[in-house]
């Protein structure tokens, strides 16, 4: 019976009973390097730069359109310091199709209003306007920092940067004390912290004169001299708060990583390192860090934008291909987070389905909502052509649907991707607390989604 079970049972098996001491030692060189990168990429703008500076050390260079393009060429296109695409040109014709791994670099977070500094009884705050899907709850009394940029009215870019390195100020979102709290308590989590509530605490000290907003004064003091910048400034800056937590090790065992902005720098670090390490692929490899996924994909940056048609046709017009066949014959996965079972929460979550923490890359054949709403829902055969893949390649991966049938749902780029007429599939890294400012991946499902996408890449 044992061995009618094997033969005919699908079974699972956790991911460190499938690999040896050679690999345990590549997933630990493998996390040190994702930690060090996602520690130094807060906002999008700083994982492109991050991802350009990495590319450019293997040999990416800036595509410029009629540059001499052979197998092994690699480049990329910085859309406008948000998204990047990065190219290594195959030896099959475009005509044969690209494949295509695309990730996303923004994350839920706290961005700054254009009107954003006020004075309240010799306090001085930010108000915010936060952007993607989070618990509002979550963001309050955690340390947080302040990127992005000031964009005066010359042309100028002031890059702001405050609380990553040592011995900067940090900033933060106060609660209600428990003991006055009585009132609060009794709301729901979704009510007790208001969007309109959630204000960053940024100065208290008052500017040495009479007259009113005198703390307001002082801090807008502090910015002329530091950036050079005045309250109208703000008029168009892109300024945000995140996490200042480090990203760290998490267990006894350090078998987790905990961070901001797994969601989903952990996807997008795999494919660049996936696209660094290929070699000779046969056909042409994409990598994309696209923007703007967490609030629908909208905008010039996100992937809906025909910024990704662009860089592809110019590619296929200097093959004379049309974009189009390549489209058609082209395989895309598309690299983003799915949730980890969590056994804190099984009420949610069907457990046959659920990704699990350390089985690996998580496969979802759909995503959506409300019976499979919004979800591209890849076929039956292009999972069979992962399974074929992963197999052969020695990647450990399962499947993964997002809890409870109605119970909630979620989508990612892989919908843009398919409409363009690209078999496409979503496929990441499980995460346990998806979008909190503190979320967990094991190291050991990081490294097969490298694994997974450099397999997807070296496919002959
Ligand atoms: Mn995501
Ligand atoms: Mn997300």
């Amino acid at each position: 019976m044992d061995e009618l079970r094997n033969e005919l049972f699908y079974q699972q098996k956790n991911g460190y009973d499938l690999i040896g001491t050679e690999e345990r030692i590549a997933v630990e060189d493998y996390s040190a390097a994702y930690m060090s990168y996602l520690d130094a990429s807060r906002t999008e703008r700083e994982a492109v730069t991050n991802a350009i500076a990495l590319a450019k050390e293997q040999g990416f260079v800036e595509y410029v359109p009629g540059m001499e393009l052979k197998a092994g060429t690699k480049v990329y296109r910085n859309n406008r310091g948000k998204a990047l695409i990065l190219a290594v040109i195959g030896e099959k014709s475009l005509s044969e199709g690209a494949v295509i791994a695309g990730a996303h670099v923004d994350a839920p977070r706290i961005d700054l209003k254009q009107v954003t500094m006020y004075e309240s009884d010799e306090m001085c705050y930010f108000k915010t306007h936060y952007y993607g899907g989070i618990k509002k709850y979550q963001w309050v009394t955690i340390p947080l920092e302040l990127h992005g940029v000031v964009a005066l009215r010359n042309g100028e870019l002031v890059e702001v940067s405050i609380g990553r390195r040592a011995g900067e100020p940090k900033f933060v979102i106060t609660d209600l004390l428990p003991h006055l709290a009585k009132d609060q308590m009794t709301k729901t989590m979704a009510e007790g912290i208001t969007g309109e509530g959630l204000n960053i605490l940024i100065g208290s000290v008052p500017y040495a004169d009479d007259g009113k907003d005198r703390v307001k004064l002082a801090i807008m003091s502090i910015l002329n001299d530091s950036y050079g910048i005045t309250e109208e400034d703000f008029l168009s800056a892109e300024l945000t708060a995140v996490p200042a937590f480090d990203v760290c090790e998490v267990g006894l065992d350090r078998s987790l990583i905990g961070g901001y902005a797994h969601d989903d720098r952990v996807c997008a670090y795999a494919e660049l390192k996936a696209i660094f390490d290929v070699e000779n692929p046969a056909k042409t490899c994409v990598c994309i860090l696209a923007d703007k996924e967490e609030t629908g994909s909208d905008g010039v940056t996100g992937m809906q934008s025909a910024a990704f048609d662009c860089f592809m046709e110019d590619l296929c017009d200097q093959q004379g291909v049309k974009l189009r066949h390549c489209y058609a014959n082209s395989f895309c996965i598309s690299a983003d987070v799915c949730n980890a079972y969590d056994p804190l929460y099984p009420e949610v979550s069907e457990k046959r389905s659920d990704s699990k923490i350390n089985y690996g890359m998580g496969i979802c054949k759909f995503t959506g909502a409300r019976g499979k709403s919004g979800t591209s829902d890849a076929s039956a055969e292009v999972v069979a052509y992962l399974r074929k893949l992963f197999g052969e390649n020695n990647v450990v991966w399962q499947m993964a649907e997002l809890g409870k049938v109605d119970q909630g749902g979620g989508g990612t780029i892989a919908k843009f991707m398919a409409n363009r007429n690209i078999d496409t599939i979503d496929a990441g890294v499980p995460v346990l607390s998806m979008h909190a400012p503190f979320e967990v991946v094991s190291k050991f499902d990081c490294y097969m989604t490298y694994k997974g996408v450099l397999a997807a890449y070296s496919a002959k």
